[in-house]
């Protein structure tokens, strides 16, 4: 035993023996590997009883593993096969190649991001995307942040701090991830003054609570769920005009904020921006990571006025928007300014994919695997917008002999693919997969060692 523990090569040895190592990872992580390695190979000896030490290359070996695994990131790419385009564990919506490229850019370099290039002066990062916001919707102003909880946030602080906000009660949300409308009101400082019921609110609802003196009147878009049956809700215009003869501007938390009409698509349709805009609303809050298909920011458009008192407070500085998040939004942005919005932009041309069209893709699926069956199901929009929506897809339907070991198996593949399963079939939707060929090669693998 204690002859084995002796024939352990040193440190010094290995290091002499390691500069693949020390290039790749550098000495200090280096020499942690050893340094673990050695001790797994001493302990292995002491208690286990293992009576020869490890070879020189086994050590290095096993030293090359261990700095594998803390190098890895854990943050990696993966193929969405669940027919849910915008899926929020999944990171909300893939980039087009022009947000890409301009967020690249703008990590690359240096760039006049806060710089005036006719005066040589300080400028301002938002003028970037205020003006295609402008450009595009009409607005006075606009302003960019870092999500729309943040927008929602900086808003009701800086236009509502100790003064009432009026709210139908069937708006006061939970978003997921535990946003809640009530509590966002709450830690802006604002008062909130709930009115109607949960399925009905009537405009004298909103008169009678505008009687008062008001900071605001807020309406939250109902993202993921639904009312139906014994419902009421005036029009948005009307609310908007009852608020503005009491001299109160009203909010919008649009949430996803298409820019787009999905019923074009076969979907219900989604209130848009461009809608809320022309029903007079003030200030128009929505996501850049949904429906817009952007990167994630919050987008805030109205009136100059408010946007101003808005860029002014604190927090417009604490949830401010960084250079490639501005830079991604502006160039996601253009395509709807181009209208080339469902040729560039991955989400939304998703969403205008006809069955079809997704349809051909799994059938050249079930050839390239000679396996499975082509099967219709339905794609959703997912990301907490359109709820219980969803549109006809076709799916390729594989028949496998443990389909929950099998999904397992293609979410430990290189890359990752996520799909899910149906009446004991594994079902992959093409809607949603951006790269075919890497589909096929993972599915072809796994399928071989899974009989
Ligand atoms: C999604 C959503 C939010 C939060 O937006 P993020 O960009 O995810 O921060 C706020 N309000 C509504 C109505 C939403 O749907």
């Amino acid at each position: 035993m204690m002859t084995s523990l002796r024939d352990l090569p040193s440190i010094e040895k290995l290091l002499q023996h390691a500069d693949d190592l020390l290039e790749r990872f550098g000495r200090p992580l280096t020499l942690d590997a050893l340094r673990l390695t050695l001790d797994e190979a001493r302990a292995r000896i002491k208690h286990d009883g293992e009576s020869a030490s490890p070879s020189f290359d086994s050590i290095l070996a096993s030293a090359e593993s261990h700095l594998a695994a803390w190098t890895r990131s854990s943050l990696v790419q993966v193929i969405n096969a669940t027919g849910v385009i915008l899926h929020t564990n999944l990171g909300r919506a893939p980039l087009s190649e022009s947000t890409i490229r301009a967020m690249t850019a703008a990590a690359r370099d240096y760039s006049n991001l806060e710089f005036d290039l006719e005066t040589g002066k300080r400028g301002s990062r938002l003028i970037h995307a205020e003006s295609v916001l402008q450009k595009l919707l009409g607005v006075e102003s606009a302003l960019v942040v870092n999500n729309n909880a943040s927008a929602v946030l900086l808003v009701l602080s800086a236009l509502a701090n100790k003064k009432r906000v009026v709210i139908p009660r069937s708006q006061l949300v939970e978003i997921g991830g535990g946003f809640r409308v009530p509590d966002v009101m709450k830690q802006s400082g604002a008062k909130l003054v709930e009115i109607g019921t949960t399925n009905k609110v009537r405009i004298s609802d909103f008169k009678e609570a505008l009687a008062e003196p008001t900071a605001l009147v807020m309406r939250a878009h109902r993202s993921n769920f639904k009312i139906v049956g014994f419902t009421e809700e005036p029009e948005l215009a009307k609310i908007v005009e009852a608020a503005h003869k009491a001299g109160v501007p009203v909010v919008d938390d649009l949430g996803s904020g298409a820019l787009v009409d999905t019923a074009k698509y076969g979907l219900a349709h989604e209130p848009t921006v461009q809608e809320s805009i022309a029903a007079g609303v003030d200030i128009v809050c929505f996501s850049g990571d949904k429906l817009l298909g952007g990167p994630q920011a919050g987008i805030i458009v109205g009136k100059k006025e408010l946007i101003d008192r808005i860029k002014k407070h604190p927090l417009a500085r604490a949830v401010r928007a960084d250079k490639t998040s501005l830079a991604g939004v502006t160039a996601t942005l253009m395509h709807y300014l181009k209208d080339e919005a469902e040729r560039e932009i991955p989400v939304v041309r998703m969403m205008s994919l006809t069955a079809r069209q997704v349809k051909v893709r799994a059938e050249a699926w079930r050839e390239g695997l000679s396996q499975g069956e082509v099967a219709e199901s339905e794609s959703t929009v997912g990301g907490g917008s359109l709820p219980e929506e969803s549109m006809p897809t076709f799916v390729l339907s594989l028949r496998v002999k443990s389909p929950d070991k099998f999904l397992a198996k293609l979410r430990e593949a290189n890359p990752p693919v996520i799909a899910r399963t149906e009446n004991d079939c594994v079902l992959l939707d093409p809607r949603t997969v951006l790269d075919d060929d890497a589909l096929l090669r993972v599915l072809k693998e796994a399928l071989r060692d899974h009989r």
